[in-house]
Order: structure tokens, then sequence, then C-alpha cells
């Protein structure tokens, strides 16, 4: 069986063409070329014949199918079908720096986080390394465009599916592959405190998010019920690990939900539990599924934000993308004849 090449990093590929007999520096020619340049197949790189057919014998170039696409003025989505049937969604923002597109990294999600949709569906499977790419190239190819920024923020856990997350981060931000700036590719975790230090550890780290969602143990645990095993005080110092290992500054996810997780106390249990360090938080309108919670309302978000500034936090409040597409923060669901 042929292998499919949007699964390789650049060193795997080095690894495997000196496994065939051939230069390694001819990887970087192709990788170069798959993602620069849109190569699709081997024909256009001026090798010997024999040295392209034994490629072709060896690597497929194949993408998963676009079977729906739905676009707005500030963002875009597509349902992809994927080779054993499964669906995937992906989105794409447009925003002030450039074009963002937002990927899954699981069919389902097994995390249980009771405001997100994504989690209604356990996890069927992960997604692999070619998958994940796939949803970039799918959205780029799809829609003309460059990709400035990747998040890691659609369905699934990026960390309970660690390897393939950290090879399709070195294939987005390699110089050589999409080359995205490593400040613009972003991995959102629930919080497995281990993960976290192994993403620190990885060579060439990229940005991290952390859905932190409430300040207090009690009311964590009911929302994301990962605290139980992880608590806020074990998240938060993984969390200081990475960033002074990196020196990439940490977000905090903090979704505003009405009369839950949204007064001036909570505010001030934030930044408490903070204590100086240099995170900053990000605060997420809520965007409306079928659970129970409802958004607070703008003036509270610009309240709450105000006690943080007040107690030396940096805050941010998120702008609202493809709500009009169901594409936004959670909204996104692999069940697609129910949403898209
Ligand atoms: N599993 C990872 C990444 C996927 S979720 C994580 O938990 O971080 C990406 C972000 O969207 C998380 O912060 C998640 O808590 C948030 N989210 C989930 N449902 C949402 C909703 N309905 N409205 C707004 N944000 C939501």
């Amino acid at each position: 069986m042929k292998m499919n090449i949007f699964g390789y990093t650049l060193p795997k590929l080095r690894r495997s063409f000196e496994s065939l007999g051939e230069n390694p520096a001819k990887a970087d020619i192709v990788f170069n070329g798959v993602y620069k340049n849109g190569a699709r197949d081997f024909r256009g790189f001026g090798f010997a014949e024999r040295v392209t057919e034994k490629l072709e014998e060896t690597f497929a170039f194949d993408l998963p199918k676009v079977v729906e696409r739905r676009e707005s003025s500030d963002a875009a989505k597509l349902l992809l079908e994927l080779s054993d049937g499964e669906f995937v969604e992906t989105v794409l923002m447009r925003q002030r720096f450039g074009n963002c597109v937002c990927v899954s990294t699981q069919v389902g999600c097994n995390m249980g986080c009771k405001f997100c949709q994504s989690g209604q569906m356990k996890k069927r499977r992960d997604l692999n390394v070619e998958e994940i790419v796939g949803q970039v190239l799918a959205l780029s190819g799809e829609f003309s465009c460059k990709i400035d920024g990747v998040s890691v923020m659609g369905i699934g856990e990026p960390f309970d599916s660690f390897q393939n997350t950290a090879d399709f981060i070195s294939i987005v931000s390699d110089d050589k592959g999409l080359a995205v700036g490593r400040r613009h590719v972003t991995v959102s975790t629930c919080g497995i405190v281990p993960k976290i230090c192994e993403y620190a550890d990885l060579p060439l780290p990229c940005s991290l998010a952390i859905s932190l969602h409430a300040a207090d143990d009690g009311l964590r645990s009911e929302l994301m019920p990962i605290n139980k095993k992880y608590p806020i005080a074990d998240v938060l110092k993984a969390a200081e690990y990475y960033s002074n290992k990196t020196r990439h500054r940490v977000a905090l996810e903090y979704i505003m939900l009405d009369g839950i997780n949204d007064s001036d106390e909570c505010a001030r249990q934030l930044a408490e539990v903070i204590g100086g360090r240099d995170f900053y938080v990000n605060l997420i309108p809520y965007n409306s599924t079928d659970s129970e919670f409802r958004k607070s309302d703008t003036d509270r978000i610009s309240r709450f934000c105000g006690v943080l500034k007040e107690n030396g936090v940096i805050a941010t409040k998120r702008r609202e993308f493809g709500a009009d597409l169901k594409a936004a923060c959670g909204q996104l669901r692999s069940d697609h004849e129910k949403k898209f």
C-alpha cells in the first residue's frame, strides 16, 4: 500500500528517502515543492525517471474529499469526507492579521465538557496526521488563499492524540513546509498536565492555549470532568513550565457563561489563581448549543474584563466568527446530518 505524503514531517520524509536508497536532500526538494508550490505529483522535480517511478510507487497524494462548503463574509467552513467514511468539519476565519484555520484532531471527543457540542459524540478515533494537514490544504485550495495562522481548536482534544498533533504542527510551521509562524500556530488543550510539559519540551514548540473556564476546582470539575484528574493548580504549574521553557505567553481561555462563572467575584478569583504569572486571559462569548448554558451579556463581559485588569491581568475578548455558519467555537460536530 502506498503511504500518504501529507502524513510526513520533513525529518520523517528524509529518513524514508534514505531507506529507499535516495539522497535525503531530495526529500527537502519534494517537501518544499508540495507545500510551497502545490506539487501534487513527482513529475515536476527533474528527478531521473527511475527515481520518479520509485517515488510514485511509494507515495500517494491523497487529500480528504470536500463534500460541502459554506462561506460568509468573515468565515468559511468545509465538510470533508475521510477515506473510511467519517466526516470532519474545518473552518477558515478571515482575521485582521490574515487567514486562520481551525482544525479538528479527532472524530468526536472523550473529554465530556458540559457546555461543548463536540463532546456529545464520543470519540470514534484519532485523525491521522495527513487528515489534519488535509484540512488546511483543503481550505487553502478551495478558497485559494494563503494560510497565516492555525488553531488546533476544532473537534477533539489534541493532547489526547499527542504525536499526531506534534507532527502536524511540525509540518505547518516548518520553514520548508507551510511556514506558518510558530506564534501563529496555537494548540488548545483542556489541561492534560503531563502533555503540556511534553509540548513545552518539543524541539520547536508552538503557542499554547488552555481552556480554563473556571478558577474554582469545584465549579471547573462540574463543567470539565478532566479537572478531577488535573486540578487548576497543577494545570497552571504546567503552563508556567511551558512559558518559562519557551518564552511564549500562555493564553487562558475563559468562556463567559451567564450566571455560572461570570461574576466580579469569579474575576477576582481568576486573578488570584493566576497570581501574577505572565498569562493572558481570552474571554470567549459562549456560542449557544443545545445545552442549558447561556452567554453572558456584553456589559457583563466588559465588567469582568475590567475587574481582571484592575487586578493586574491582561485580558481580551475574542471576536466572534462564523456564527451564521454554525462554525464558531464548540459548534462543530462531525455528525453533519444534524448541523451542516
Ligand atoms: N479540546 C481542546 C480544543 C477544542 S475546543 C480544548 O478543550 O481546549 C476549543 C475551545 O472552544 C475550548 O476553549 C472550548 O472550551 C471552547 N468551546 C467549546 N464549546 C464552546 C461554545 N459553545 N462556545 C464557545 N466556546 C466553546
